[in-house]
């Protein structure tokens, strides 16, 4: 079963005088099928969080293994490939490609091993179903609203199966009711597939339909009473 263990992981920024420390020796282990919320207030780090356990930045020190592995070890064109391979993300700026449709936005993430495959194409047409846009799959970024991006961006980030799916305040430019159908959408999904849920939101509502809740506060992650 797929595990992350994310153990003493501090981030420190050197200033004129003391270093700002944003992480200080956080302990995070999540299992398969686990899906956590991470609340608190903006510049708390959960940003920067995010990024290091997406292996997107490193840590000033401590660890982080998947699976037993540690990816700040590998080079950079095999991280690269691990990343793609292993972890989805879905950011508030979703950096969808404007000059492709909806389809071929969905199997970007396919394109760095090659070609995609038939199995690729089947499975960017059943994610492109999953979050109502198949009507919309031949449309450009720019015709959509941007629940409907956000939607786009759900299934780019879950095109190669990630087992650690990374979502940074996904409802946070949406109205109420399409910030809560993607909160069910990205919960419906994660626990069909029992991969790894991480989700960074403003949203108390959102935060309690997840499993766990951990609150980032003075550089450590600890549980918040429901
Ligand atoms: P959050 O997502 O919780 O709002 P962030 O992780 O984005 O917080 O940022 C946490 C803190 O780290 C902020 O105070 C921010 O200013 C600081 N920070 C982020 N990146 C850098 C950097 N490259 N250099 C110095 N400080 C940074
Ligand atoms: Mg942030």
């Amino acid at each position: 079963m797929t595990t992350l263990v994310a153990t003493n992981l501090s981030k420190q920024y050197p200033t004129r005088g003391e270093p700002l420390r944003i992480l200080h020796d956080l302990d995070l282990e999540l299992s398969a099928g686990e899906n956590v919320a991470i609340v608190g207030p903006s510049g708390s780090g959960k940003s920067t969080l995010l990024h290091i356990l997406g292996t997107l930045d490193t840590p000033s020190s401590g660890s982080i293994l998947f699976d037993g592995e540690n990816p700040f070890t590998m080079d950079e064109q095999t991280l690269a490939d691990f990343r793609n391979k292993n972890i989805g993300f879905i950011f508030q700026e979703h950096h969808l490609l404007p000059q492709l449709s909806v389809f071929e936005n969905v199997l970007v993430p396919t394109l760095a091993s090659g070609k995609p495959t038939a199995a690729d194409i089947e499975r960017a047409e059943d994610l492109i179903e999953r979050v109502g846009l198949t009507d919309r799959s031949h449309h450009r970024p720019a015709e959509l609203s941007g629940g409907e991006r956000e939607r786009v961006a759900v299934a780019r980030a879950l095109i190669n199966k990630p087992l650690l799916l990374l979502a940074d305040e996904p409802t946070g430019n949406l109205d109420h009711e399409n910030a809560q159908q993607i909160g069910e959408l990205l919960l419906d999904i994660q626990r069909q597939e029992q991969m790894i849920l991480v989700v960074v939101t403003h949203s108390q509502e959102l935060s309690q339909k997840l499993d766990q809740q951990l609150e980032l506060s003075a550089g450590q992650l600890t549980p918040l009473a429901k």
